[in-house]
């Protein structure tokens, strides 16, 4: 790891005249940036600890909605009692994600920018696109299980890798962030990251000088609520796909279908024509099928990861029919 100095911000303005001053980065659990620093895939000069700057309650909104602030650990959103009472999706999903020490210290900020764990990504020998733009991208022709097959560009095929963010999309949350000269903005968690495209370093909207200051759910939303997490161990492991539902049936037809889907972009996944073919029909393994037709329409394998198509296929098959309780 190389020097760098350490400096403690009291104030968001602190905080972003540290940015703007010395390039600092901020840090806040640093589980996933002192990890890249000591393989030197990070190189800040100076870290920022925001620890102290605020933004860590979670909170009731008057809407009904609730506002987890940044620097909530995950812990601290995973256990809340309205976070588990009225959205069991994120607690799921929370809760699927590294190890309750890694969850003692990673925020909810952090999570959500949280970097990719593609091996050539984290290997300085290595080409990579989203390191060293213009290097090339080790991974196309070698090895990318964990990669993606949806979203994908000549240029990168590295996935997102948290679950966190997976049930933020099914939810339809919103990302609130401080802009450096003092407004403020509002973006949706579906909208937050980005795919790759030709410029792969870009991984969310974030501008320089922004902060995320909280993230806002939407007033409880019922329902049955599923995260499911398929990877190769259940201890601790990145999902290879991975779904977070919100379902509800009236009638016998499905009357909501929020569905987001992780392990397979860039991003976590969220595609509006699932639930427009799903609302107004009632569950049956055809309708099922077709669901997964228009979730892995243009999907593309890697030779490693070609599985993973017919993985998300039946990872959706399952969670609708424990969803509806319908079964092939
Ligand atoms: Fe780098 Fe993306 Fe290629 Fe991985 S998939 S080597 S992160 S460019």
């Amino acid at each position: 790891m190389r020097p760098f100095a350490y400096t403690r911000p009291v104030s968001l303005g602190e905080a972003r005249q540290a940015v703007a001053d010395n390039g600092a980065r901020l840090i806040a659990g640093g589980t996933n940036l002192v990890d890249l620093m000591k393989l030197q895939v990070e190189t800040p000069g100076e870290l920022a600890d925001i620890n102290r700057i605020g933004f860590a309650g979670i909170d009731s909104l008057e809407n009904g909605g609730l506002s987890i602030g940044a620097l909530a650990t995950n812990t601290q959103a995973a256990v809340h009692e309205r976070v588990r009472s009225d959205y069991p999706v994120l607690a799921r999903a929370i809760l699927a994600g590294a190890t309750q020490q890694l969850r003692n210290k990673a925020t909810t900020g952090g999570n959500l920018c949280q970097r990719t764990r593609c091996y050539y990504f984290t290997n300085i020998d290595q080409p990579c696109n989203k390191r060293d733009p213009g290097s090339g991208c080790g991974a196309i022709d070698g090895i990318a299980k964990l990669h993606a097959i949806l979203g994908t560009s000549e240029q990168c095929i590295a996935t997102y890798p948290g679950d966190m963010a997976v049930a933020l999309s099914a939810l339809d949350a919103q990302v609130d962030i401080a802009a450096s000269d003092g407004s403020s903005r509002t973006v949706p968690v579906r909208d937050f990251h980005c795919l790759p495209g030709d410029t792969p370093w870009i991984e969310n909207v974030l501008e320089a000088g922004e902060v995320i200051t909280a993230v806002t759910l939407p007033p409880p939303v019922g329902g049955t609520q599923i995260y499911r997490k398929v990877r190769e161990r259940s201890s601790y492991a990145f999902a290879l796909v991975s779904i977070a539902a919100i379902i509800e049936m009236k009638d016998g037809v499905f009357s909501r279908a929020d569905l987001a889907f992780g392990g397979i972009a860039h991003k976590p996944w969220h595609d509006p024509r699932i639930a427009e073919l799903l609302i107004g029909s009632a569950p049956s393994t055809h309708l099922f099928d077709k669901a997964a037709d228009v979730l892995l329409e243009g999907a593309k394998g890697f030779g490693e990861n070609d599985f993973k198509i017919p993985l998300a296929r039946r990872t959706l098959h399952a969670v609708l029919e424990q969803a509806t309780q319908v079964t092939a």
